[in-house]
């Protein structure tokens, strides 16, 4: 932690900014303010930064980019919005090719006023940002020492924003696996989430349909079960599935990477199959190259039974086990 209070690392991207905040942004590293002598340094790589730093209104085609840089910063992270542009769209606001300030496509920690924003208020901001990122770390600290005490529980549609930028995280280093961030979790909108929460999604009504599962009984029974994995109140990971016939279909799983290789995977896998009790069979799949998917899997009794492209990069793997008699004292989900 003294090593990023005294020396953060910065990734600065234009969204689109006219060039004014960018210019005040190297200002800061020019003899006169020279933030380097602090140990502030503008590196390139998004995967060595602490905090990201961003100029400019967001339009169409920097909204991926931005996406994309964020979602490799390693956690946790801090992102500034330096100037009017960045934090609300500014005079570009109204503009038919703009989506808004940078809080329109990630979350942002601090914003920095001014158009421009003074190299001055922009050293406030970094400074501010270590202050946030310092309290980010303290925090995931805590979770880390808490695992032992992880509660896994029904999600309901509250969840759904915390759970849907876990999901985004998680599903980080499989984008950066196959080098395709088409996935559809990386992908999916809070509004698709929340109504996953509220009602039987379209694509599993038309599984259920092709399944010869018909009617509306099937249909409500086809109703996605979340669950998450809660310490210290925050969700640091997730599973969801669905029971069709005699088959349940386990989904997403995800565990927060600060938190992986702890067993909150293994447990999220053990309580979404109890919240199955009477199917049969639990079926799951996972792209062919995640190779902890598939240990987990297999280490969870499961087995391939089919393989299927997805993209050119991706081929989705099919797993199965039959159930088995759940011990009393591990059966259902608090
Ligand atoms: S805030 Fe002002 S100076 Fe900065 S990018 Fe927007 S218009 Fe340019």
């Amino acid at each position: 932690m003294n090593g990023i209070r005294q020396s953060p690392w910065i990734i600065h991207y234009d969204a689109s900014s006219c060039n004014g905040c960018d210019i005040e942004t190297l200002a800061c590293l020019t003899p006169l303010f020279d933030v380097e002598r602090l140990g502030v340094l503008n590196t390139g790589n998004p995967k060595h930064a602490d905090i990201f730093l961003v100029t400019g209104a967001v339009n169409e085609q920097s909204q991926a980019v931005i996406r994309n840089i964020y979602h490799q910063l390693p956690e946790p992270k801090v992102v500034v919005a330096v100037g009017i542009c960045a934090a609300s769209g500014g005079i570009f606001r109204e503009c038919y090719n703009i989506s808004g300030g940078v809080d329109s496509v990630i979350p942002v920690d601090v914003y920095v006023p001014g158009c421009a924003a003074r190299p001055e208020a922009i050293i406030d901001g970094v400074v501010k940002a270590i202050g946030v990122l310092e309290e980010k770390h303290r925090e995931m600290k805590a979770i880390a020492n808490s695992l032992d005490q992880t509660l896994f529980l029904r999600a309901n549609l509250s969840d759904a924003p915390e759970i849907l930028a876990l999901q985004k995280i998680a599903y980080q280093s499989e984008a950066e696996l196959y080098g395709d961030d088409s996935l559809p979790a990386m992908h999916q909108t809070l509004q698709e989430l929340g109504d996953d929460f509220e009602r039987v999604p379209d694509r599993i009504a038309a599984l259920a349909d092709t399944h010869g599962t018909t009617g509306n009984g099937h249909h409500e029974a086809a109703r996605i079960v979340f669950l998450k994995a809660v310490v210290n109140g925050k969700i640091i990971g997730s599973a969801r599935g669905f029971a069709l016939g005699q088959t349940a279909y386990l989904r997403r799983m995800i565990v927060h990477p600060y938190f992986r290789r702890r067993g909150i995977g293994r447990r999220l896998l053990k309580e979404i199959e109890n919240a199955f009790p009477d199917v049969k069979r639990f079926e799951a799949k996972t792209g062919h190259q995640s190779k902890r998917n598939l240990y987990q899997l297999a280490k969870g009794g499961y087995q391939v039974f089919r393989t299927e492209p997805f993209t050119p990069n991706i081929n989705w793997v099919y797993l199965q086990k039959d159930s088995s008699p759940i011990p009393a004292e591990t059966k259902g989900v608090k």
